[in-house]
């Protein structure tokens, strides 16, 4: 409380502010995080040398985010130690990995993990092992440490903060009537069917089917749903979970945001309050470090290491990686592979694809993102309104923010420290649908996003260009895959992606992209008998 008093007494007017800021520094940085080179060698080169080794393991594993790090924790839970793990980054957790900034750990992609439901009991007993849940008298409690401090979210709308995400300051009834609206809609979407995390395992029903068929946005204006607020809510949450707004997902998708999880509740109408979530400093590699940590120390993990080939024979697997530190190209052979890659890159490397993964490969669309980490060395004045929080977003307004970022969440929040000083904020966009987004994140410089972003939250905080000391981007070419209408009806149930020697798991089957669905379809792969 004490800190929240800090800074909200920080709310000072802004005068002075013009004079400070023609004494702007240069502020420096640049890309870091992922190496694009990488992944652009193996789609650019036609012939690779010879391998100068062959090595030997019962299981391999391709791919080392949430998916390959879960593959490899079921296999060592079984008992079964002989695998290894390729990963092609200088470190695993994939699009949960985080960095640190000025000393301060923050994320470089994902960051949050919500209290997982009941139809997540692969989740919950991971959270169950690295100490997040306990029973105590007879009832599932979570540590609370971890778990998302207040205040969790503010927007800054019409020229103040306002807590939570859904604007509400000063709207009109017309705009109350329409968040009520959805709100029905939601509970009813609920009723007639299951809404479900993890998607593969449940079979589709009718009306999922049908909401899958058209986009949100078109499923939307069919329901006479056209408030200005609401819209723009709806889609900063589809932008959030998918890295695309409502024009480009599926009706299906934007109502399964809501019905799976939390619902749509108009604040201060008898609601529920909304469930927790855990973050940490460093984001969800908070959970991807604690995965690899095992593999480290027994020298399962091998990184750097770029998968070019599994072929798959009568006897078993043959997999060539290319190691970046021997710049050799390495044969493995195992009994089985667990393909724990995107889809795009599982299509480029198996030397005969699956039917299923040409059919899914075709149909997926990938969304880019940018992630920025702002080093601050001093807190930032702050204008009225709900006082700092973790997740704090900007509404546009006619003059600024075009671009449409996520806003920015604090590393520093869940810290008790009562005085705040330096920190770092993680700025996020999501060019899903942008135009020209792919070709954008590559071409253009990185001072050409830190002016991006320094433009987009200088709205809130005028004083935030003489704070930063350093930005640090990470570019994700195909983050991931997008639920566009008709995903739905390519999602296979889980089970049939463990049968034969090369076994499935990446989020991409699940037609979006969260840590529970990734995890889930890991753990499968990696409990499947053989
Ligand atoms: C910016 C951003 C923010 C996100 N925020 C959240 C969030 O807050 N909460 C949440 O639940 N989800 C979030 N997500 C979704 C996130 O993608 C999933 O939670 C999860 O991390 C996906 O794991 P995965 O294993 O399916 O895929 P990936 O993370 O894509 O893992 C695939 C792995 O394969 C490796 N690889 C690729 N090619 C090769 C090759 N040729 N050889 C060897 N290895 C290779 C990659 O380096 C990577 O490590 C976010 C995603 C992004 C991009």
């Amino acid at each position: 409380m004490q800190r929240r008093h800090f800074l909200a007494a920080s709310a000072l007017p802004l005068i002075g502010c013009h004079s400070r800021n023609e004494m702007r520094h240069e502020i420096e940085g640049g890309f870091e995080g992922i190496s694009l080179e990488r992944g652009h060698l193996l789609r650019d080169t036609k012939t690779w040398p010879a391998p100068t080794t062959t090595q030997r393991t019962r299981v391999l594993i391709a791919g080392g985010g949430v998916a390959g790090l879960a593959a490899a924790r079921a296999l060592r839970l079984r008992g079964m130690n002989d695998f290894v793990l390729l990963e092609l980054e200088d470190s695993a957790g994939g699009n949960a990995r985080g960095t640190q900034l000025g000393g301060i750990a923050c994320p470089m992609g994902a960051h949050y993990l919500p209290v997982p439901g009941d139809d997540a009991p692969q989740v919950q007993d991971l959270l169950e092992e690295l100490g997040l849940r306990r029973r105590m008298s007879g009832r599932w409690v979570w540590e609370e440490r971890h778990l998302c401090h207040s205040p969790q979210e503010r927007l800054f709308f019409r020229g103040e903060w306002q807590e939570g995400m859904l604007p509400l300051h000063g709207v009109g009834p017309q705009t109350l009537a329409a968040y009520r609206r959805f709100s029905a809609l939601v509970e009813h979407a609920r009723k007639a069917a299951r809404w479900v995390i993890p998607v593969t395992s449940v079979q589709s029903s009718a009306l999922q089917l049908e909401l899958d068929g058209i986009t949100f946005s078109a499923w939307l204006s069919q329901q006479n749903l056209s408030d200005a607020q609401l819209l723009w809510y709806l889609d900063y949450c589809c932008r959030d979970d998918f890295g695309a707004g409502l024009a480009t997902v599926s009706a299906w998708a934007g109502i399964h945001y809501f019905a799976s999880r939390h619902g749509f509740h108009v604040p201060g109408e008898g609601a529920p309050e909304r469930e927790g979530v855990f973050t940490w400093p460093q984001g969800n590699a908070w959970l991807t470090q604690r995965l690899a940590a095992p593999l480290q120390s027994a020298g399962q993990l091998h990184t750097g290491q770029i998968v070019l080939r599994i072929a798959e024979s009568k006897h078993g697997v043959e997999i060539d990686a290319f190691n970046t530190a021997s710049q050799a190209v390495e044969r493995w052979q195992a009994e089985r592979c667990i393909v724990a890659l995107p889809l795009l890159v599982a299509g480029r490397v198996l030397q005969t694809p699956d039917v299923r993964i040409r059919e899914r490969a075709a149909q997926i669309r990938y969304a880019p993102w940018l992630v920025a980490n702002v080093h601050i060395a001093q807190p930032l004045f702050d204008r009225p309104g709900a006082a700092p929080s973790w997740d704090n977003v900007i509404y546009p307004t006619g003059t600024a923010a075009t671009l449409q970022s996520l806003g920015y969440v604090d590393a520093t929040h869940q810290s008790l420290q009562r005085v705040p000083g330096a920190t770092v904020l993680t700025w996020y966009l999501a060019l899903g649908d942008a135009p020209e987004g792919r070709r954008r994140l590559l071409e253009q410089p990185w001072t050409h996003w830190r002016d991006a972003l320094l433009a987009d939250l200088a709205v809130p905080h005028p004083d935030l260009h003489n704070k930063v000391t350093r930005v640090a981007i990470t570019r994700y070419g195909h983050a991931m895959a997008m639920p566009t209408p008709g995903t739905l009806r390519h999602i296979v149930p889980a089970a049939t992606l463990t049968g034969g020697r090369l076994q499935f798991a990446h989020s991409d089957w699940a037609g979006y992209s969260v840590f529970e669905e990734a995890f889930a379809l890991g753990q499968a792969a990696g409990s499947a008998r053989f």
